[in-house]
């Protein structure tokens, strides 16, 4: 349409050599050192899954490797289907990607601009923010309450011009959880004419109750879902954006192409497994239970996390700290500069975690 057309028009006029846009796995290179990582490093920087695809994945992708050499479509439908089924949607609600950064930045361009500006909360996951200044949005941060929940009213409160609201369900950076009912009050209070994305990245690891039934309620939300969390392929990249089919097809243009048929393969079968979910929420929250009855017992101050990673306060600049762990070989995540002597450290196997306490002691000491 004449609408997609002006805004890439308008990106495009914006010089975008190469599009300043960063996921996950690019935040994490921005805060590592420059060259090389040794192999037995401890990597728990980036919010990955250790465990990587689950067993009914790895088969998928052997076999279906082979036949690569063709599209194989059938393959994107199966997994919509498949997708719409377990959360209880209609097919054309649910659009797939190759993870979900795709979707988180072709929202923010299809529904913010110059004028509709992109409201987040601080500290909060900064792709989406990123891509709105790209564009010349305005990003507005608004602080998390009290108990690190998203401020909803100050979040509907922040702009009546908003354009998107951005709600990650639990937080990254820090775990927490936003209650369901401030996130049906925000649907229902916020500004004419903007839309809210909801970013369930983490939301199988806090087993938290999921908004999909919003969504099959044709409510103004777009939920993003990925396979780089609890489903260990943030390498094989899948993920689906699942909203009104009116709603998605605003988003749909900004890219094109074929998805990944390995990708797409080893999501409908994690899809299909019974075990994954339950198998890999236990075995993470066991792991973060035992790191964070560490940090109490050494008496940290840390954001109590439902989710694969958590904030502790390290009482300094928190750049200090992650380089001095780097020199013990374990990487742990950036700072917010919301919160400059918080750093964020991702779950890892528990003994990653055990490297990661002594040479926490160690550095802290
Ligand atoms: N949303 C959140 C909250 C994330 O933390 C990440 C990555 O860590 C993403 C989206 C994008 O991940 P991916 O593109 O691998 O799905």
């Amino acid at each position: 349409s004449l609408r997609h057309f002006g805004r890439i028009a308008a990106m495009l006029g914006a010089g975008a050599a190469a599009l300043p846009f960063y996921n996950e796995p690019a935040l994490a290179q921005l805060s590592a050192v420059a060259g090389e990582v040794s192999p037995d490093a401890v990597r728990i920087n980036a919010n990955e899954n250790p465990l990587g695809p689950c067993a009914e994945a790895c088969a998928a992708i052997h076999a279906i490797v082979q036949k690569g050499g063709r599209y194989l479509y059938e393959e994107t439908f199966e997994f919509q289907k498949t997708m719409a089924d377990v959360e209880g949607l209609k097919p054309d609600y649910v659009q797939p990607f190759a993870g979900s950064s795709a979707p988180l930045h072709q929202a923010v361009l299809a529904f913010t601009s110059p004028t509709r500006p992109f409201v987040t909360a601080s500290p909060g996951y900064e792709a989406g923010e990123r891509a709105a200044k790209f564009i010349g949005a305005k990003v507005i941060g608004v602080p998390l309450t009290s108990s690190y929940a998203h401020d909803v009213k100050a979040m509907a409160a922040a702009s009546p011009e908003a354009g998107l609201l951005y709600v990650c369900n639990p937080n990254n950076p820090t775990g927490t959880l936003t209650p369901r009912e401030d996130i049906e009050w925000l649907l229902a209070n916020k500004p004419k004419g903007s839309i809210l994305l909801l970013d369930e990245a983490y939301i199988h690891i806090a087993g938290a109750p999921m908004c999909s039934d919003l969504v099959a309620k044709d409510k103004e939300l777009i939920i993003l879902r990925t396979f780089s969390k609890i489903y260990g392929m943030a390498g094989i990249r899948a993920g689906a954006a699942l909203g009104r089919p009116d709603l998605l097809q605003r988003i749909v243009p900004y890219s094109s192409g074929a998805m990944p048929v390995t990708a797409m393969a080893a999501a409908t079968a994690s899809l299909k497994s019974k075990n994954v979910v339950p198998e890999r929420r236990k075995i993470i929250g066991d792991v973060r239970g035992d790191v964070l009855a560490f940090l109490e017992k050494h008496r940290f101050k840390y954001v109590p996390s439902v989710s694969n990673k958590f904030m502790v306060d390290v009482r300094r600049p928190g750049g200090e700290i992650i380089e001095a762990m780097r020199k013990e070989n374990v990487y742990i995540g950036r700072v917010w500069p919301a919160w400059p002597t918080y750093v964020r450290v991702s779950i890892g196997t528990q003994q990653e975690m055990e490297k990661f306490k002594t040479a926490f002691l160690k550095v802290m000491a």
